[in-house]
């Protein structure tokens, strides 16, 4: 078993999350289960915050909770004072019902319509990220109508792609997000925005992508977007305020991805902060409030799914399924992008692992695995299996496909546990049926 900060096996190898027993979890709370250990959460956001304070001193972490989205994430967010990152009118009514502060959401989207712009507006949301030429008019109508001064960020490509261990320093420019720098769309789009006077135009926003190794890729786009700053305070006279960096931290799924500790997540905080420091003196640029936002690297390790294994089918000399009461319902990044996760037995962590299983879900689809090709002792019906890292875009993108239940989501620290999600029922499920 890999060495993770939430996780420990006890003298019989059962697995625990935040000082609990999975099987005291399974028995409590039935599986699937989405289990998340919120020390592990709490660390990160407080080094992050703390990381941006000592190393630039000027900036805020906005969580960008379309990671891991429900009332609890933004209570315990909110609670450490980090802002966050919305992209749906879904995601910032639960901010707000829970009392988060308007003035700490981000506002994000490619299409946000006139009504999602005119409810984030009069909402009093911090931050609105503009992603499209006719949203600038939208936005300003809807200043001059309410009387507000709302603050707007414009994205754009600066042209880096960066894909966990690879960056392509030219990418391509057809990304559906953002305004290209090297094709000019970019200053055609801040053109426009300087003549509204009904908006507060802050400053420029990037994100460069998603699970993020290689910290190069934040160092050349500080260096982009700081050229950047230098050109339209030197062609139009304007010192942004704000610089938004995005997120895309990389996390551990497997024993290929390098392990973390608490100062290597806080390493890519850091590197920001020192090149961007760096890029402001020399460039004698105006410096910039700091906005970061990353999602994944909040809450991904934090989060592990407990199943029940349940039918066990040996193919024989060709493959051995063991498959599982979830799947792609509740976690679909292998049918998304064959996307890798540690299993373990979470019951037997000091048997040898002697098989190789293939992990299946229960819904009908050959493609709705949970991952390959795992070496695990030799398993039986009610097992019970762990799948590590999955505390991002797992709950956040589940669907009740095959009629199946949301699994619920179970919060430990500290040896208590407690409900942030309950789980669905059958009345639930055809609610809205007529
Ligand atoms: C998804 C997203 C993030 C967070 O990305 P992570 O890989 O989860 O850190 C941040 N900013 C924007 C604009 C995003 O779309």
């Amino acid at each position: 078993m890999t060495e993770r900060k939430t996780l420990k096996k006890d003298e019989n190898g059962i697995l625990e999350i935040g000082g609990i027993k999975v099987t005291d979890l399974a028995a409590q709370y039935k599986t699937p289960l989405y289990v998340y250990d919120r020390a592990h959460i709490e660390d990160i956001c407080k080094s992050f915050s703390e990381t941006v304070e000592k190393y630039y001193g000027l900036g805020k972490v906005f969580y960008a909770s379309k990671a891991f989205s429900c009332k609890e994430i933004y209570r315990i967010i909110g609670g450490l004072r980090l802002g966050a990152d919305v992209v749906s009118v879904g995601e910032m009514r639960t901010a707000l019902s829970v009392g988060f502060p308007a003035e700490n959401l981000c506002f994000h989207g490619n299409n946000k319509s006139y009504v999602d712009l005119e409810f984030a507006v009069n909402s009093g949301v911090g931050y609105i990220v503009i992603d499209a030429l006719s949203e600038i008019d939208d936005i300003d109508v809807i200043c001059k109508n309410t009387g507000r001064n709302q603050k707007v960020l414009l994205r754009v490509n600066p042209g880096i792609e960066a894909h966990t261990h690879h960056y392509v320093q030219t990418a391509r420019p057809d990304s559906k997000f953002g305004f290209n720098i090297a094709t000019g769309d970019a200053e055609k789009a801040i053109e426009k925005l300087l003549t509204k006077k009904n908006l507060n135009f802050c400053g420029l926003h990037c994100h460069i992508g998603s699970q993020i190794f290689e910290k190069k890729s934040f160092v050349i786009a500080a260096d982009r977007m700081t050229d950047l700053y230098k050109r339209v305070k030197d062609k139009y006279g304007v010192s942004f305020d704000v610089l938004n960096l995005g997120g895309g931290f990389g996390i551990r799924y497997t024993e290929q991805d390098p392990a973390f500790s608490l100062s290597d997540y806080t390493d890519y905080v850091r590197t920001i902060c020192v090149e961007l420091e760096k890029n402001v003196t020399e460039k004698g640029i105006k410096k910039p409030y700091l906005m970061l936002e990353p999602g994944r690297s909040i809450v991904g390790e934090a989060g592990v799914t407990l199943y029940t294994v349940g039918r066990i089918k040996e193919i024989s000399g060709i493959k051995n399924y063991l498959s599982v009461d979830g799947g792609m319902f509740d976690n679909p990044r292998f049918a998304l992008y064959q996307a890798k996760y540690e299993v373990l037995a979470a019951t037997r962590l000091n048997e040898k692992p002697v098989k190789t299983y293939t992990i299946a879900g229960k819904c009908c689809e050959s493609g709705d695995l949970i991952a390959e090709d795992v070496s695990l002792p030799e398993m039986r019906e009610g097992d019970i299996l762990a799948v590590l890292s999955t505390g991002a875009y797992n709950y956040s993108m589940a669907s009740n496909y095959n009629r199946n239940l949301v699994p619920p989501v179970v919060m430990v620290k500290d040896s208590r546990s407690y409900y942030c999600v309950k789980p669905q029922s059958f009345e639930d499920l055809v609610r809205n049926d007529l």
